[in-house]
């Protein structure tokens, strides 16, 4: 699905260089290269504050407890998302409420989200799934009418930029009131291990959020709240740092992929190739999505993989199906496109090293297959 080697042989110098630099300091925890790692992705997403950290699932659960949510607040997500994002809310014991998605964009739904507002609902996580920018503009509306903080979870969307309707460009994962991705290596900025970030422009949540990553302390041994430990190595850091200036170039690529990838599916049948809009600059593809309609996409999985072509189903059971999450008292009937689209869906290769040629013969494949 990603094509990691090839990506590294093409930055292998500089990040040595910037490895060895890490190497001969010795200092592998909150180095100078965290530091600056961190000054370079504020100045990219235009963003006051980066918390680096250890992952992106700890960068979801420190936006929550930053925002000092309590047990059986609720906090409305995406039923179509990776379980990360509905996890941390469990962990912190507040009360996920799955919502139902657009079919077109794979995304949260503002009218369906204004509908699960209750009393106790706190806070909403948009999640900008497989790239694509959540109606931002929409929720964050929502959000001040009802008096709501709003989480992005920008894991598989950095780089994506958001235009309002009056013109406006902010980099997602700004956009809300905290901000949470991952640089697991295959994301669209991953690092050669784990990492994450917590973003906000809000000074005193960026400070306390600080203090959580650290075990609560503010002043060193003075513990003030119950924190965590979540670092960002300094090595991971040095890598992030040399791949940040190619984020753009990387997600640029992804994009020529994708519009190769539909000029050749589309009009298809079988076939629903991703939705975009204008010139889909507020979508990055971390993945690149179809959705096959009245045939067999589980034999189409089959097919592709015995043809050495590698292909995901991202993700095959909705959440509120899941075992961790299943509540009975929630109505099957509130998900109808979550429950469609997990028996549609397949994601194709996608990364910045894909050639037209490969593109073809995937595509050819798919075809094949179909016809
Ligand atoms: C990858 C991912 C996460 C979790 O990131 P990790 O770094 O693996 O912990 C959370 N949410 C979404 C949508 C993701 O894709």
């Amino acid at each position: 699905m990603v094509d990691l080697k090839g990506q590294y042989e093409f930055i292998k110098e500089e990040v040595q260089t910037s490895f060895n630099k890490v190497l001969s300091t010795t200092s592998f925890i909150n180095g100078p290269a965290v530091k600056e790692f961190q000054e370079d992705l504020e100045h990219y997403l235009g963003v006051k504050h980066v918390i680096p950290c250890a992952n992106g699932t700890d960068a979801l659960q420190i936006a929550l407890m930053g925002l000092k949510l309590q047990p059986g607040d609720e906090v409305i997500t995406a039923d179509f998302t990776f379980a990360a994002t509905v996890e941390v809310i469990s962990l912190l014991q507040l009360k996920p409420v799955l919502v139902d998605v657009d079919p077109r964009t794979f995304n949260i739904d503002p009218q369906v989200i204004e509908a699960a507002i209750s009393p106790k609902t706190k806070a909403i996580i948009p999640v900008h799934l497989f790239g694509q920018a959540a109606n931002m503009q929409a929720i964050n509306k929502l959000a001040e009418k009802y008096s709501l903080f709003v989480i992005e979870d920008n894991a598989q969307g950095i780089g994506a930029t958001y235009t309002y309707d009056d013109g406006n460009k902010i980099k997602t994962g700004a956009l809300g009131h905290v901000g949470a991705t991952s640089f697991f290596p295959s994301k669209n900025l991953g690092a050669y291990g784990d990492g994450g970030a917590i973003f906000t422009n809000d000074d005193d949540l960026a400070h306390f959020i600080r203090g959580i990553v650290n075990h609560g302390m503010y002043k060193r041994y003075y513990h003030d709240v119950v924190g965590v430990n979540s670092r960002l190595d300094s090595l991971q850091a040095a890598v992030l740092k040399v791949k940040l200036n190619y984020l753009d170039f990387y997600n640029e690529r992804r994009k020529e992929a994708a519009l190769n990838y539909s000029s050749l599916l589309s009009g298809h049948p079988n076939i629903v190739t991703p939705f975009t809009s204008g010139n889909c600059t507020s979508h990055v593809f971390h993945q690149y999505t179809l959705r096959i309609i009245g045939a067999d996409r589980d034999g189409l999985v089959q097919y592709l993989n015995d043809h050495e072509i590698p292909c995901g189903v991202y993700y095959p059971v909705p959440l509120h199906n899941q075992k961790a999450y299943f509540d009975p008292k929630v109505n099957q009937d509130n998900f109808p496109v979550t429950n469609k689209l997990v028996k549609e869906v397949i994601s194709l290769p996608m990364h910045s090293e894909l050639t037209k040629e490969q593109i073809k013969f995937i595509t050819g494949k798919v075809i094949s297959f179909l016809a």
